[in-house]
């Protein structure tokens, strides 16, 4: 089970110090909450592209450390286990993690869906790019665009406010990772790496 703070080694920022996040924007004292939020996709597209597009560069700059590669090595010398994380940067797969082992609770900000949404697609965003002002984050030209209506699209990410995430694709996950854990013989027990998770988001 892992959290933000495990991705903190590869210089990945924990959003929940969003000024630190993202200095760029901080003279406009807008919370977490306000800027990981599911309505700024509708209401301004083109900033909310400003702050993603920057946020998805970082992420792509940044690499599994270590960490990621030793864990691997615990976990393919077991049977039976399972990565749960709330982390979006799709890590434990770059590093090697089976994919079908690999549960992202909140998805990965490689994966794009509609804004509104118009549909339940979901599809790969990882090679697009967000032409912005390094300094000030506004965006120079166009946006990712839902592939069927034409109108904004947003990373199917789980936002700090988000009534519009499609996640069904992490239910059925949930569900293959439930139904596992429930076969174990009750005689055994099991162990559970909880590794930089939080309890909570905190206001700013
Ligand atoms: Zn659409």
């Amino acid at each position: 089970m892992a959290g933000a703070g495990l991705s903190v080694d590869s210089g990945i920022p924990d959003f929940v110090d969003i000024h630190k996040a993202l200095p760029e924007i901080a003279h406009l004292d807008m919370n977490v909450f306000e800027i990981s939020n599911d309505n700024i996709f509708l209401k301004d597209p083109t900033f909310a592209w400003g702050v993603y597009g920057k946020r998805m560069d970082d992420y792509r700059k940044a690499s599994p450390h270590e960490g990621y590669y030793i864990l691997l090595r615990w976990c393919l010398s077991k049977t039976g286990w399972w990565v749960y994380t709330s982390n979006i940067d799709q890590h434990f797969v770059r590093a090697g993690f089976p994919k079908d082992r690999v549960v992202e609770c909140h998805r990965s900000l490689y994966e794009f869906q509609c804004a509104k949404p118009c549909c339940g697609d979901v599809w790969d965003g990882r090679d697009v790019t967000v032409d912005y002002d390094e300094a000030t984050l506004a965006v120079n030209g166009d946006i990712p665009t839902c592939r069927h209506c034409g109108d904004a699209a947003r990373p199917c990410t789980v936002l700090a406010v988000d009534g519009r995430w499609l996640g069904a694709y992490t239910r059925q996950q949930e569900e293959r990772m439930d139904k596992q854990l429930a076969d174990i013989p009750s005689h055994k027990s099991i162990v559970i790496l909880e590794i930089g998770c939080g309890v909570q988001m905190r206001k700013i």
